[in-house]
């Protein structure tokens, strides 16, 4: 294959551009705001259980304290309707007397208890909602992290993502002038190869793989024809010669 000096130059810059542009993608996926954000929503799935779990624990107490409420409210209605009936004076006869008084001091020791179990809910009630408020404060605070980084990370790929424009035209530029062949070429190393498809050699080694070239090779490199598409004798990649190849 053949090409001349322009064409195989220009080759050397669609590398630089393709280089660039594979480096700005590898930035753009490797953001560290993306660790950042997984890290975040993570924390951010743990929390909403946590204020689910707080959510329903104040659901179920405030149903529990109000059930309790309730049952002290129906014995002291009926405290208050004995105690009615005790200060009307219709009950005369004494068994009945003495059996309302009993009841009633009863219900008064029922009432003790009921207010005693109350109070327990309430209590149990109040530290719920207090968990509950804490859990969504910490969520609040998150939620504002969260959008701090999602803020940094667009605004990082919005830069990139302009750059990867900036080196896709300078790409489209240069590649213009470089034959259908030589770039058919050009891909296909540089898919076998990493990316790197195409390189300069300077000072008798090939920026590809870095090596230095042996006399015979870079005899054999100096002989051949003026536009001769050649190759690293040690990578096989497309060997471009430039004024400091050292031949
Ligand atoms: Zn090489």
């Amino acid at each position: 294959m053949r090409a001349d000096d322009v064409a195989q130059s220009a080759l050397l810059d669609v590398q630089a551009q393709d280089t660039s542009i594979a480096q700005l993608i590898h930035r753009r996926d490797s953001l560290p705001e993306l660790a950042n954000i997984a890290e975040l929503e993570q924390r951010r799935k743990d929390l909403d259980g946590q204020r689910i779990e707080a959510d329903t624990a104040v659901s179920d107490l405030t149903r529990e304290q109000k059930k309790a409420d309730a049952e002290v409210e129906t014995v002291k209605t009926r405290r208050e309707r004995d105690e009615n009936r005790l200060n009307s004076g219709e009950i005369t006869n004494p068994k009945d007397l003495e059996s309302l008084q009993h009841e009633l001091v009863a219900l008064e020791r029922r009432i003790s208890t009921l207010e005693d179990e109350e109070l327990e809910v309430m209590e149990r009630l109040e530290e719920a909602q207090s968990s509950l408020s804490g859990v969504m404060a910490d969520l609040h605070a998150l939620d504002t992290d969260l959008k701090h980084a999602t803020d940094a990370r667009d605004a990082a790929v919005v830069q990139i993502d302009g750059q990867l424009d900036a080196a896709r035209t300078d790409r489209q530029q240069v590649v213009s002038q470089v034959p259908d062949d030589l770039l058919a070429l050009y891909e296909k190393v540089r898919t076998a190869k990493g990316g790197m498809g195409a390189a300069a050699l300077r000072a008798r080694s090939c920026e590809g793989c870095r090596l230095e070239i042996n006399s015979a090779d870079l005899r054999e490199i100096a002989a051949a024809d003026e536009g001769e598409v050649l190759r690293c004798p040690e990578c096989d990649r497309i060997l471009v010669l430039t004024a400091e190849s050292g031949l």
